[in-house]
């Protein structure tokens, strides 16, 4: 029977879904279908049947640098928009009391290294980074990167002061495992932060299925804030920080809800079109269009949580 992974529940909706791959490889189709399972139990959200994990980490693996961006851009739409503000928020909830010598931290993900910059210089930073390319740029940018999949790292148990996992959850289907990896590493009191896209967001809720953020075939899940919390506490991490973040921040207030009005326009035009689509067969582009094009980042439609490993 099929079951949800977070609470055990078997009470589970399905749809179809369609995913497209914007990856720079070709043992991946350009698009695909698969099914879209969404927890009434805890509201965890995953794709099935999951991508070929080998695939996805080769791509990763030979992603350019700048394929999410430059190193250091910070203009309007950029993902690092916000990063001194998200530190601004988590070194205070550092149990300085407990930090023996200097914090050290670890950035799963950590891509060019351009989150950690923003973290004191005397600080002990250290990523972990699957493209080559983006690896290098992190290095010159003064982090210890341990390249290769998270699951195959080596690192020393009880290390790190606070362990941030920014956009990673989504790309792991052994959600428990994660978890415990990241738990093993922590020390006692320490910090774990995740971002991640919130299938309980406003946003998900217009689209449904048609919700990018599961339509990009490099995610194979997304989290409701309950179904994190309760991955989380079950390894006896509290949650110290919950907020609902934009991915990247729209400049004016009008644009928020400009872009929730596009997405209820989107919304109702790819239903008509899947209806007329039942009745007469429609040229493949007419799915690209509707898989391709999706209002981004029109909400605060991810969450950002912060959790203190409590023995
Ligand atoms: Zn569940």
């Amino acid at each position: 029977m099929l079951q949800c992974q977070v609470c055990h529940s078997g009470d589970i909706i399905r749809q179809p879904i369609h995913r497209c791959n914007m990856l720079p490889t070709h043992e991946l189709p350009a698009r695909m279908t698969a099914t879209w399972c969404r927890c009434r139990g805890c509201g965890f959200c995953w794709i099935d049947p999951p991508p070929p994990l080998e695939a996805l980490v080769d791509a990763y693996r030979e992603t350019p640098a700048d394929h999410w961006g430059s190193p250091g851009d910070r203009s309007e739409n950029a993902l690092p928009r916000q990063y001194g503000e998200k530190v601004a928020r988590l070194t205070p909830l550092i149990d300085t009391a407990r930090v023996e010598g200097t914090p050290r931290i670890l950035d799963i993900g950590c891509f060019h290294g351009d989150f950690l910059a923003e973290f004191p210089d005397h600080w002990d930073k250290h990523g972990i980074e699957l493209s080559r390319g983006a690896a290098e740029v992190a290095r010159r940018q003064g982090t210890t990167v341990h390249e290769g999949d998270v699951f195959s790292v080596k690192l020393p148990e009880s290390h790190f002061d606070m362990i941030v996992a920014c956009d990673v959850i989504e790309h792991i289907e052994d959600q428990r495992g994660f978890i415990a990896l990241i738990r093993r590493w922590l020390k006692p009191r320490g910090l774990v932060v995740i971002e991640t896209g919130g299938a309980d967001s406003l946003m998900s809720r217009i689209m449904g299925p048609r919700w990018y953020y599961l339509s990009i075939v490099e995610h194979v899940c997304a989290h409701s804030a309950n179904s994190l919390d309760r991955l989380m506490q079950a390894q006896r991490l509290k949650p110290v920080l919950r907020e609902r973040r934009w991915h990247s921040r729209p400049t004016s207030w009008l644009k928020p809800g400009k872009r929730v009005a596009q997405a209820l326009v989107f919304r109702l035009g790819t239903a008509a079109l899947e209806r007329l689509s039942s009745v007469i067969p429609l040229p493949t582009f007419t799915e690209q269009i509707v898989t391709r094009y999706s209002p981004w980042h029109a909400t605060r439609d991810h969450l950002f949580h912060a959790y203190r490993l409590e023995l």
